[in-house]
């Protein structure tokens, strides 16, 4: 199997955690990398399924010993995806669906260039700011900050490959069902493309030879 990471980024409130928990749902192919964050868990967060809730000095140990394949500072917390995560899912033959920001990203990619990236984006402002509100989980401040950073991560779009409006849930998910599949199948990422296609042309050729009088 050809499993390869799968990027999903968005500004805060753009809805890429529910794309990913849903094809998670949906796809048997598919697996999660679990993130560390420094963030306090919310409500309902479950250690080891949503993050890996650290201190800042034990998340520092960590990407001292380059355990991260990427990390950043999103809204005054520190995120990291930690490499062995990542090899995990891949070495069981799942594509890794990862929902990490745009400054991540572009690390990422140096380390594992072979990744998929799409950008998730929300349908309009005002879709954007309603579900930035509706998270209730913030104070004014830290709102504040998700405004900021948002602006800044639509700023990156030119760095996906692809672009997914999540105007309906359905429809994001089915386009980046759509996408993964395509993936699958693209030249590059066919194994041993090469040495199949010469196979066949040598078994055409010993054929065309018996039939040649
Ligand atoms: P939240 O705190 O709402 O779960 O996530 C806040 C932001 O951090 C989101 O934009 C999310 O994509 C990003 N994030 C979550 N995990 C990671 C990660 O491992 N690395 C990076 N760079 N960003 C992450």
């Amino acid at each position: 199997m050809n499993a390869f990471p799968v990027i999903l980024s968005a500004p805060s409130g753009g809805g890429k955690t529910t794309i990913a928990k849903t094809l998670l749902a949906r796809r048997s192919d598919i697996g999660y990398s679990v993130s560390c964050t420094t963030r306090p868990p919310r409500e309902g967060e479950v250690e080891g399924r949503d993050y890996y809730f650290m201190t800042r000095p034990a998340f520092i140990a960590q990407r001292e010993r380059g355990a991260f394949a990427e990390s950043a500072m999103v809204h005054g917390n520190l995120y990291g995806t930690l490499r062995s995560e990542v090899e995990r899912v891949l070495a069981s033959g799942r594509h890794v669906v990862m929902d990490i920001d745009v400054q991540g990203a572009s690390q990422f990619m140096r380390a594992f260039p072979e990744s998929v990236t799409i950008f998730i984006l929300p349908p309009s402002a005002d879709v954007l700011l309603e579900r930035l509100r509706s998270r209730k989980t913030e104070t004014p401040s830290q709102l504040a900050a998700r405004l900021q950073s948002a602006l800044q991560e639509l700023q990156q779009v030119g760095e996906y490959e692809y672009v997914v409006v999540n105007d309906d849930l359905e429809r994001a998910v089915a386009s980046v069902n759509a996408i993964i599949d395509a993936e699958i199948v693209s030249r590059e990422r066919v194994k041993n493309l090469r040495q199949q296609v010469a196979e066949l042309i040598a078994q055409l050729e010993r054929e065309i030879e018996n039939h040649t009088p």
